[in-house]
C-alpha cells in the first residue's frame, strides 16, 4: 500500500488555510517528501502524519516556496535523534544549494547524501523505485516518479515440484535464488504496481506526459485556474487546470489532483469544471488529502 497526503497546495507565499506545495508518500514504514515549503513541519502536524522516517527529500527546484522549510524540519529531525544518513535529491545545482542550506540548518549528528535521481533512480527496499522526470520551468526543474513494483503471482505447485522447502518460499517471492531456483521458475510475469507522479512547477511537457502513463495519482501543477491566463503560465513555466487535465487524459492517468495554486484562487473547486471537462476524474488538491493506494485484485 502506497499512502500519499498533501501537506499544501499553495504557489508562491502560503495562506491562513493553505502551505506551499509539498506532499508525503509513504509504504511499507518508509517515506519520502517532495518538496519542503515553509509551515511543512506545522501542516504535517495538522495532518497527522509523521516526518520522522523519511528516507530521502526529494526537491523539484530551488524557488523558495518549494525549500524554505528545509533547514528547520532537518534541525527537528536532529532533535528527535536521527543517527541515519538522510538522502537530498534535486535537479542541476544541489550542491551549491546544499552548500547554502547546511549552514542554517548547523551541526547535523546525521549524514546528508545528495543524490542524483535524474541520472540514476534511487532504489529502496521492496524494490521501489524513485526517479527523477526533467521538466520545464523558468529554472532547472524536475518531477518525480515513484514505482512500486509487484511480482509475478507464485506458483506453489512449481515450488514443490523443484524441491523448494515451504520455509523458503518468502525468499523467492521477494526476488532471491534459493538453491539454485530462481524467482521467474517459480513467480508468473510482474504484475500492475503503483506509480505516482508529482510534477512540481512545470508548463505541461512531453517528459512529464511519458512518466505520468497509466499513473494511479498524478499530482500536477495547476498555478492558474483561468484559461485565458494560459500565455501567463506559459511565460512562467506552469500549468492552468485545463492542460493539467488535458496532460492527465493524454497520459491515461487514472487520477489527477491540482495543486500549486496562485493566492488568486480563492476557490479551486469552482474552476474544478474546467479541468473535469477534458478529464472527469480530475480533483481538487487541498491541505491534508489523502489516499491509499493499494495493488489491484488479482
Ligand atoms: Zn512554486
Ligand atoms: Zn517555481
Amino acid at each position: 500500500m502506497v499512502t500519499v497526503t498533501l501537506l499544501g497546495t499553495a504557489a508562491t507565499m502560503p495562506l491562513p488555510d493553505r502551505a506551499l506545495t509539498t506532499a508525503l508518500l509513504s509504504w511499507g514504514g518508509r517515506s519520502l517528501l517532495f518538496d519542503c515549503g515553509e509551515g511543512t513541519q506545522a501542516a504535517a502536524m495538522k495532518a497527522g502524519v509523521s516526518l520522522s522516517r523519511l528516507e530521502a527529500i526529494c526537491l523539484t527546484h530551488y524557488h523558495g516556496d518549494h525549500v524554505f522549510g528545509l533547514p528547520g524540519l532537518l534541525q527537528t529531525i536532529a532533535c528527535q535523534g536521527r543517527t541515519a544518513p538522510l538522502l537530498l535529491t534535486g535537479p542541476k545545482g544541489l550542491e551549491q544549494f546544499w552548500a547554502v542550506m547546511r549552514l542554517l540548518a548547523g551541526p547535523l549528528p546525521y549524514q546528508i547524501l545528495l543524490a542524483d535521481a535524474l541520472e540514476q533512480p534511487l532504489w529502496f527496499e521492496g524494490g521501489a523505485e524513485l526517479s527523477a522526470i526533467p521538466t520545464k520551468h523558468r529554472v532547472p526543474s524536475q518531477g518525480y516518479c515513484f514505482h512500486l513494483p509487484r511480482a509475478g503471482r507464485f506458483d506453489p505447485d512449481r515450488a514443490r515440484a523443484l524441491g523448494v522447502d515451504v520455509r523458503d518460499w518468502k525468499r523467492l517471492q521477494r526476488g532471491e535464488t534459493v538453491n539454485g531456483v530462481a524467482p521467474e521458475q517459480v513467480c508468473g510475469p510482474a504484475r500492475r504496481g503503483i506509480k505516482v507522479i508529482f510534477s512540481g512547477d512545470t508548463a505541461p511537457c512531453p517528459t512529464l506526459e511519458e512518466a505520468a502513463r497509466d499513473a494511479d495519482l498524478l499530482i500536477c501543477d495547476a498555478t492558474y485556474d483561468q484559461e485565458e491566463l494560459a500565455p501567463e503560465a506559459a511565460r512562467y513555466g506552469h500549468s492552468t487546470f485545463r492542460q493539467s487535465a488535458e496532460l492527465a487524459a493524454r497520459a491515461g492517468a487514472r487520477r489527477l489532483w491540482l495543486a500549486h495554486y496562485s493566492p488568486r484562487i480563492k476557490e479551486p473547486e469552482a474552476s474544478l469544471p474546467l479541468a473535469r471537462a477534458v478529464f472527469p476524474a480530475a480533483e481538487c488538491g487541498f491541505d491534508g488529502k489523502s489516499i491509499s493506494l493499494r495493488f489491484e485484485e488479482g
